[in-house]
């Protein structure tokens, strides 16, 4: 093992070997994981069991640039043609447009960004030793961990990036939609960093049932509507339609980018499914890469859960570019939920990414724009639709998918939680229940795959949820195949 210390006789921090007498001057014997600040904006992670010292990345990865097929463009929702960069001036400062049609294959992370990355970047890989040993699998398990960012789960990687990139442009205002509140408080807390105003549209059944998140948003200084409100014209058109609608997130987005739209000084985040939201979470990715690298480990199988796809995007691509150059060949498996299944039993075909029209059309797989998913407790996955890119890079065949209920989703929390300690957010619960598959699968064979899993959020404002099934509350909503065919119906045309 060897970690960075930084010495204060020269201003490079030098790498130090176990063994080494100025190794011993600087740590305990007994070292647990644990970051050293290097520098302003450099941070390394030094852990005894799982990797050595790795630098924050200073580059995203553009998987588009290496791709034999480029992905299908949005379209124009008025004139069914391609979007221009302008159509999305409205919305978004240039720098995210030029992202999100860039073909460049490495983008250079901002200092001022991997600054701030650097309160919890590097994130640890850890060995799921105990999980293991529960499970008698001879599987090695692993797990990327992002929840110890200050909101807790992987959105901040791109939040903070989005804010600053507005910033840097001279907007002073940010709006956005949340369903659980996960980008909701991650969007509040960038903006807190950068001095813009934020606001968010909650969608009403979490707004209700989860006043956590709302108030850490109103701590970073957010203000907080519950969705549909009667702030928008679409918020109000669905309110008459149904005064006691429990919302969804594409009616929030549907709010959210109507205020951006009409006001000059105000652009919107979006914090999944866009090309720019994917690179940003690739840093978790790149990170991974030379901690394994690091470790001496080749992940056989990645497994992430998918809601709008970029934390398992953010893990998964700079892993599908090394398998493509031949360095490795993972098996790449996204785990969905089976009360919103939109890789597993949606249509591949363009469709809005908002209930009420407005976004631009986009080539994803899709349940429908006016599909609304029942109250699962992993709300960041309640999303009819899934990142274009993910769509397509499943359609290129460089991934497997898995629909999950939610009974099996806590199971599998329960037993990480008591091995592991980490409590999961409901979402991550999914890619545990199916990396538990896949380890007992193992057991079955013999086999001693390497597995790597994104565990991107804890769950200690969903603890209601876990309540819910400590109690035998909690029910397996499945989909619904007429309900489902019923919001099919709606998808504006098939191309
Ligand atoms: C938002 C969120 C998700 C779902 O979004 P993706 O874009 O699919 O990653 C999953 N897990 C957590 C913890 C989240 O906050």
């Amino acid at each position: 093992m060897a970690v960075s210390c930084f010495l204060s006789s020269s201003l490079k921090p030098r790498l130090l070997l176990k063994g080494d007498e100025q190794w011993r001057s600087c740590f305990a014997p007994n070292i647990r994981p644990f970051h050293l600040r290097l520098s302003s904006n450099t941070r390394v992670q030094a852990s005894t069991a799982d990797s050595r010292a790795i630098e924050i990345p200073n580059q995203w990865y553009n998987l588009i640039a290496d791709l034999p097929v480029k992905p299908p463009p949005y379209l124009n929702p008025k004139t069914f043609e391609p979007v221009k960069p302008e159509d999305l001036w409205p919305l978004f400062p240039d720098e995210l447009i030029r992202q999100e049609v860039s073909n460049e294959r490495f983008i250079d992370i901002p200092d001022e960004v991997i600054d701030v990355y650097g309160l919890w970047r590097p994130t640890p890989l850890i060995r799921a030793k105990r999980l293991e040993k529960l499970l008698d699998t001879p599987a090695r398990i692993y797990y990327k961990y992002e929840g110890v960012s200050p909101a807790g789960s992987h959105k901040p990687n791109t939040a903070v990036p989005q804010v600053w990139y507005n910033a840097k442009e001279g907007v002073k205002n940010v709006v956005t939609e949340t369903g659980a509140g996960q980008w909701g408080s991650s969007l509040a807390f960038a903006c807190s960093l950068f001095g813009l105003n934020c606001e968010v549209w909650q969608v009403r059944a979490s707004y209700d049932q989860k006043p956590y998140r709302k108030l850490m948003m109103q701590t970073w200084g957010a203000k907080v509507h519950p969705s549909p409100s009667t702030v928008t014209e679409a918020g109000r058109m669905l309110l008459e339609k149904d005064p006691s609608s429990p919302g969804s997130l594409g009616i929030a987005i549907s709010e959210a980018v109507e205020v951006a739209a009409g006001n000059p000084d105000t652009k919107y985040c979006l914090g999944s499914v866009l090309n720019h939201v994917l690179m940003h979470q690739t840093v978790i990715g790149e990170e991974c890469i030379k901690q394994m690298e690091a470790i001496g480990e080749t992940p056989d199988v990645i497994i992430g859960c998918t809601g709008g796809g970029s934390n398992f995007g953010g893990l998964a691509f700079p892993f599908i570019r090394e398998k493509m150059s031949g360095a490795m060949s993972p098996i790449i498996r996204a785990v969905e939920p089976a009360a919103c299944p939109s890789l597993t039993k949606g249509v591949f075909a363009y469709d809005y990414g908002d209930t009420a029209g407005m976004t631009p059309l986009m080539k994803m797989h899709t349940l429908g724009h006016d599909f609304i998913p029942d109250p699962i407790h992993a709300g960041g996955l309640r999303y009819h639709g899934m990142a274009p890119l993910i769509s397509h890079v499943h359609e290129l065949g460089y991934m497997e998918t898995l629909a999950i209920a939610q009974n099996e989703c806590f199971e599998g929390a329960l037993k990480f939680a008591r091995t592991e300690g980490l409590i999961p957010a409901p979402e991550p619960a999914h890619a545990i229940a199916a990396t538990i598959r896949e380890a007992l699968r193992c057991r079955e064979t013999g086999e001693s795959k390497v597995l790597l899993m994104a565990m991107c959020g804890h769950g200690h404002f969903d603890l209601p949820a876990y309540d819910k099934y400590l109690n035998g509350g909690l029910v397996d909503l499945s989909f619904s195949q007429d309900k489902i065919d019923l919001s099919l119906a709606n998808i504006p045309q098939r191309i």
